[in-house]
């Protein structure tokens, strides 16, 4: 087979876009990255995102050497324990968590906004910025041209949406496969690091996430998240010596804002908030997390209290539903452009990098011409698809995430609540349950 080189537009810059841009740059493939924000700091990337297994080795794989190290030295301290609580703050499970003495079977936590920032590194000059994609035409001679609300447009030989949930790929590609609402509304916010503050929180909170399981069909999670550097940008002593060099060369960390935090996000179904919750802001969706708290422990109600008042954002979950298998083409996806999922299983993110893997390897197959370009692309869609939607149906079924839980049902609720927190007592207490759940939580999120 003849080598054509190929030349790939990429249709977003979060992670999944940004990963396989990177992993084609790396492996000698022409490739473009168009964003609709307008610059590298814009859009909502305030929260936390948990990296496993799955994400650190397809980020292994995709990123230059150097900068898969700048990411491990970017990513907050790891998380020691999972904990559950109850909303009287009272502990249910602290279950302590393997460290990150593995590089790839091992859990991380990381600033979405840091992130970001990392997997722009290095890939300034094939960002193009303010590109709003709005339609996408295939020509007859194997060429795809990308059209942007600007009016510009690119050609190429290949188009992949990595364009998130509302993909506009996707609704001109497959406009049958729909975006649905998992019924759920979660708000989110961050309070800056403070004694204080953390001083709130029982202390394996203190160094790990907490899930808090409350009646009503209420959760809320907790994060704390400490990096390397300080409130003014500088590097702090107790970075590690390789780990300091790394961050002081890396040009990311002037666009980054983060700081140490403590977050929390709290979600119940849609009809626990009032109809207007997304037009809401800042101190509005504080008073609001309150209002509907009012019999929590006095200390979590201090920590909502405390959040940033720039910092809260409200959501409504979106689910994908299954797509039948389509006839492969020269255009693609990845990650939420096709399967969005809700967050919880905390896998999506990781699943968008692990699409970006694959086709990096299959595009890399094609533009060497060990394969033939559909054939390739057909080979990434038949692995990626399934397990994709399991992903997406396994989302629904964790952690209230899906307003047909029937953690959320009046009188079964009660039940439901009673079980969830029995089950985590157990584990918490006894050994083989533990050691069991552990197994299942790093094989599920891709540990080897
Ligand atoms: C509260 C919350 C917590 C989460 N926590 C986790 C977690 O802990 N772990 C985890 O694995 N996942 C988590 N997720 C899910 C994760 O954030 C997503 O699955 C992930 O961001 C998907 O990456 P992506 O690259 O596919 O899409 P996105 O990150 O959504 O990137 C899409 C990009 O395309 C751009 N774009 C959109 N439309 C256009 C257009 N028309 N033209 C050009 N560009 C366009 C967007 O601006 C954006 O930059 C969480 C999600 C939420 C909401």
């Amino acid at each position: 087979m003849s080598a054509k080189p190929l030349h790939v537009l990429v249709i977003g810059a979060g992670f999944g876009g940004l990963t396989l841009a990177h992993g084609l740059r790396k492996a000698g493939v022409s490739v473009a990255v168009y964003e609709k924000q307008r610059s590298r700091t814009d859009g909502l990337y305030g929260y936390r995102v948990g990296i496993d297994p799955t994400g650190n080795r397809a980020l292994k794989d995709c990123l230059p050497p150097q900068l898969f190290d700048t990411f491990l030295a970017t990513c907050a301290r790891t998380p020691l324990y999972f904990n559950v609580l109850t909303e009287k703050k009272k502990r249910t499970a602290a279950i302590r968590l393997r460290g990150d003495a593995d590089l790839i079977n091992s859990e991380r936590s990381v600033s979405r906004q840091t992130l970001r920032q990392l997997l722009l590194t290095g890939l300034e000059d094939i960002t193009h910025f303010g590109k709003e994609l709005t339609h996408y035409e295939q020509r007859p001679d194997g060429s795809v041209t990308a059209f942007f609300a600007d009016g510009s447009s690119a050609t190429g030989d290949v188009l992949v949406a990595a364009d998130g949930a509302h993909s506009a790929v996707r609704k001109q590609y497959l406009p049958h496969a729909k975006l649905k609402p998992a019924g759920i509304t979660t708000i989110g916010a961050k309070i800056p690091m403070s004694r204080e503050a953390l001083a709130l929180l029982p202390r394996p909170s203190q160094q790990g996430l907490s899930l808090v399981f409350a009646p009503k069909g209420f959760m809320c999670i907790w994060h704390v998240m400490e990096f390397r550097w300080d409130e003014r940008g500088g590097i702090k002593d107790s970075a590690a010596g390789n780990d300091a060099e790394l961050l002081r060369s890396w040009p990311g960390l002037l666009f980054d804002n983060t700081r140490d935090y403590i977050s929390w996000g709290i979600w119940a179904a849609d009809d626990k908030f009032p109809k207007d919750v997304l037009k809401l802001r800042g101190q509005d969706l504080i008073d609001l997390t309150l209002k509907l708290t009012p019999n929590w422990h006095p200390d979590f109600r201090k920590l909502f209290a405390m959040a940033d008042p720039t910092t809260p954002f409200p959501l409504h979950i979106a689910t994908s539903e299954p797509v039948p298998a389509w006839k492969t083409t020269n255009v693609t996806l990845l990650g939420d452009a096709i399967h969005t999922m809700t967050p919880g299983q905390g896998v999506g993110a990781n699943t968008s990098l692990r699409d970006a893997m694959l086709l990096t390897r299959a595009l890399t197959a094609a533009n060497n011409g060990s394969r033939d370009l559909i054939g390739a692309i057909g080979e990434y869609e038949a692995e990626m698809i399934p397990y994709g939607f399991a992903r997406v149906k396994d989302s629904l079924a964790e952690n209230g995430t899906s307003g047909e839980d029937p953690l959320h049902k009046p009188v079964v609720g009660r039940a439901v609540l009673a079980g969830a927190r029995a089950y985590f007592k157990a584990v918490d207490k006894i050994p083989s349950m533990q050691r069991k759940f552990l197994d299942d939580l790093y094989t599920y999120r891709g540990a080897e």
